[in-house]
């Protein structure tokens, strides 16, 4: 039981589609997917495709209720950057979304909570609404560490930002032992995750802000433990990776959520 979900907010299910889908296959995916969640009013439905794909599938959504997410960026508005994308760039082409922090970024790419901060803000300056991905790794999990390390990315990542920014902020937990690996958190385990981070945010933040906050739950979510998962209390959607790439599979998922 959570003391904030009298509130009622809009789940909000995104597919994260990393490394996948050339500008042919984003457009496949669109045609196949829109007709399977025309109707789906009560759920925010996002789709993140590789920079590459952003255009297409921003044309091929056209007239739809689906938004359109940037998987990353730079914090600077333009400049000397190689191989960087900017807010304005992304806001050009119909970006609402936009995922931050995510493992995968911060493992593989050297990401830290200080520079991730920055693209916060940046992405309030520039009205994109973030996507934080947060979470804790398998020995750190084992170590009882899951709370500790929540709390210390949220400090870094968060800071500066106001109660009301905090309010219009997606935040993922993603327990980083269940990206991609099959092997899901228990609905308990996500849910104490969801739970904690709400709480955090009611701490610094205060409860209004704990109320508006989405929490998304991020980790071998398919079509058949979508419901349980996203029934929990505190958690208002998913962040999807593999099971995002099929069409039907994700339209189960976004279909558990809506009502
Ligand atoms: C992700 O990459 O954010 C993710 C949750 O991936 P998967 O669903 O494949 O575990």
């Amino acid at each position: 039981m959570s003391c904030y979900n009298e509130f009622v907010r809009v789940p909000i299910v995104a597919a994260n589609w990393k490394m996948h889908q050339t500008l042919a296959q984003a457009q496949n995916f669109v045609e196949r997917f829109r007709p399977l969640v025309r109707g789906v009013k009560s759920t925010e439905i996002v789709l993140a495709p590789p920079f590459t794909a952003l255009a297409a599938t921003q044309e091929a959504l056209r007239g739809s209720q689906i938004r359109l997410a940037a998987q990353n960026m730079h914090y600077a508005e333009q400049g000397a950057y190689t191989g960087e994308i900017s807010p304005p760039m992304l806001c050009e082409l119909g970006c609402e979304y936009v995922i931050l922090g995510h493992s995968e970024r911060r493992a593989q790419f050297g990401e830290g909570d200080a520079l991730i901060n920055r693209k916060l803000q940046s992405a309030y300056a520039h009205e994109l609404i973030s996507i934080l991905c947060v979470g804790e790794n398998l020995d750190q999990r084992e170590a009882g560490e899951t709370e500790q390390i929540l709390a210390r990315q949220l400090d870094t990542d968060l800071e500066g930002l106001s109660a009301e920014q905090i309010g219009r902020l997606v935040i993922a937990y993603e327990p980083i032992w269940a990206i991609g690996t099959g092997r899901t958190a228990s609905p308990q385990d996500a849910q104490a995750g969801a739970r904690f981070i709400r709480g955090q945010i009611a701490a610094r933040y205060g409860g209004r802000a704990a109320q508006a906050l989405r929490v998304q739950y991020g980790g071998s979510v398919k079509p058949g433990n979508a419901a349980v998962l996203l029934a929990q209390p505190d958690i208002d959607g998913a962040l999807v990776g593999g099971a995002s790439l099929d069409p039907q599979e994700f339209a189960q998922i976004v279909r558990a959520t809506a009502t």
